[in-house]
């Protein structure tokens, strides 16, 4: 009887517990390993980009498994999943539990319902720290794998992802995490950049937090604040993540409000970089030619379409998403929520678009960069240019000062308890 392990967004061989698990009491023989494209991404169709980086992991197992004797299979569809694993005689499917939107659910729940009737076992197993269903309160214990598991595949060389973050580690305490992520030029060295890596699941988060907790052990004191910052994202990754598993169901996976006859000029120039704001066109047009921005460009980018413009959080998330090379419906969805007012906890944080500029771009060198129109100005004029009488790029689509007072307006007032969705959201690892 073969089993297969079905890969989805967990696009590694190493610190793979669904694969490993399987290594353990079948032969290569008798084992499949069946991939699904983006199973997991639901709502938001990927970046080339991303299909890019996915096909050269696939690549890259692919010799390791047949050198192994393993057959690998890369299916298109979930729904090929099922009938697959009858062809082949499979008598269990196993998979590491994949956190998406409410499309990937009821695929992975679809799939579950076909194997059952199939009479093949499908196990779902913990990843990333991530619990599932109602009788797993406890988080599960983090997996990296051992030598043993891996027993039959020959790794001549460290997997790509797992050299990236040896290098990112070794060079973290000189790379001003902390002072320079923010900043849109700086952030480029200062940050990790394993975003893509972890949303392509070719490197798994256990991994990361296991190997940063190892660094900040053996680092010299005065470096250990630096890995404590690190290392307090992947805790803020896994209680996202953690947040979207728990409340899928409930979650607004469709517009929440009526179109109205602004909203497709509103998108349209949001997305264009043409906003007449420095900070969110250069940012938009930066994310658009190179698929990711800084975390803070982020919020400024979500909190200008969701507060400013008051678009729909749907079609925002959407958007958005759709520009990340590393969208993670577990980070993305949640941070939209936040930002959209389902945390109930809080009012809304608007993000002043032009106190940002001055404070992430003081001297306008990444708007210069982006915006040819304000390239020429004075850098006292670059992040106000319609204040300069040679200005002749796009003007404020909005009026900040009257959009923010009218956000606020807009938001409920905040209170300690609400509906379901809302006090997971509120859960105080999210406020960050
Ligand atoms: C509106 C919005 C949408 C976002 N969507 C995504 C997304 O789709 N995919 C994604 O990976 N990140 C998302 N983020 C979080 C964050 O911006 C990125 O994780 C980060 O910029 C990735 O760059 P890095 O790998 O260099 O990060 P580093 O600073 O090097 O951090 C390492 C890893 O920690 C995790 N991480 C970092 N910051 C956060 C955070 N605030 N919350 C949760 N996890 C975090 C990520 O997995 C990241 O790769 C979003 C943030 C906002 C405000």
């Amino acid at each position: 009887m073969k089993t297969i392990v079905w890969l989805k967004n967990d696009l590694r061989l190493i610190d793979n517990r669904a694969l490993s698990m399987a290594l353990r009491d079948t032969s290569p023989q008798s084992l499949v390993v069946v991939r699904t494209k983006n199973g997991t991404l639901g709502h938001v169709p990927p970046t080339l980009r991303r299909l890019d980086a996915e096909a050269a992991h696939i690549a890259a197992m692919q010799p390791l498994l047949a050198q192994a004797g393993i057959q690998f299979v890369d299916a298109s569809a979930t729904e090929e999943i099922a009938p697959l694993a009858v062809r082949l005689g499979a008598s269990r499917v196993l998979a590491n539990i994949e956190i998406s939107d409410d499309i990937g659910f009821a695929n992975d729940r679809r799939v579950a319902r076909e194997l059952r009737s199939a009479g093949i076992r499908f196990l779902e197993t913990a990843t990333d720290g991530i619990r599932r269903g109602q009788g797993a309160r406890r988080p599960p214990a983090p997996f990296v794998t051992s030598a043993p598991d891996l027993a039959p595949l020959r790794f001549t060389a460290k997997p790509a992802p797992l050299a990236s973050l040896d290098a990112y580690l070794k060079r973290l305490p000189f790379a001003h995490y902390r002072r320079d992520m923010w900043l849109p030029g700086p952030d480029a060295r200062a940050s990790s950049r394993l975003s893509i890596d972890l949303a392509c699941g070719a490197l798994g988060g256990d991994r990361a937090i296991h190997a940063a907790e190892a660094a900040l052990r053996d680092c010299q004191p005065h470096h250990a604040p630096a890995y404590r910052q690190f290392l307090a994202r992947f805790q803020w990754r896994q209680g996202f993540i953690q947040t979207l598993e728990d409340s899928v169901d409930a979650f607004p996976w469709a517009p929440v409000r009526e179109e109205r006859p602004e909203d497709g000029r509103y998108m349209a120039a949001w997305l264009a970089g043409e906003t007449g704001y420095p900070l969110v066109d250069a940012a938009m047009r930066d994310l658009t030619e190179t698929g990711w921005i800084n975390f803070r460009l982020r919020q400024v980018v979500n909190s200008f379409a969701l507060d400013l413009l008051d678009l729909d959080m749907h079609k925002v998330g959407i958007a958005l998403g759709s520009l990340f090379d590393d969208f993670c419906p577990g980070i993305h969805w949640p941070q939209i929520g936040l930002q959209a007012g389902m945390a109930q906890d809080r009012g809304p944080r608007v993000v002043n678009p032009i106190k940002q500029g001055q404070e992430l771009d003081p001297d306008g060198a990444y708007v210069r960069r982006w915006l040819p129109h304000v390239a020429a100005l004075p850098e006292a004029f670059v992040i106000e240019p319609w204040r300069h009488p040679a200005y002749r790029g796009p003007t404020p689509i909005v009026d900040y000062r009257t959009a923010a007072r009218e956000a606020r307006l807009r938001a409920p007032a905040p209170k300690r308890s609400g509906s379901e969705v809302d006090d997971r959201l509120c859960t105080s690892n999210l406020l960050v």
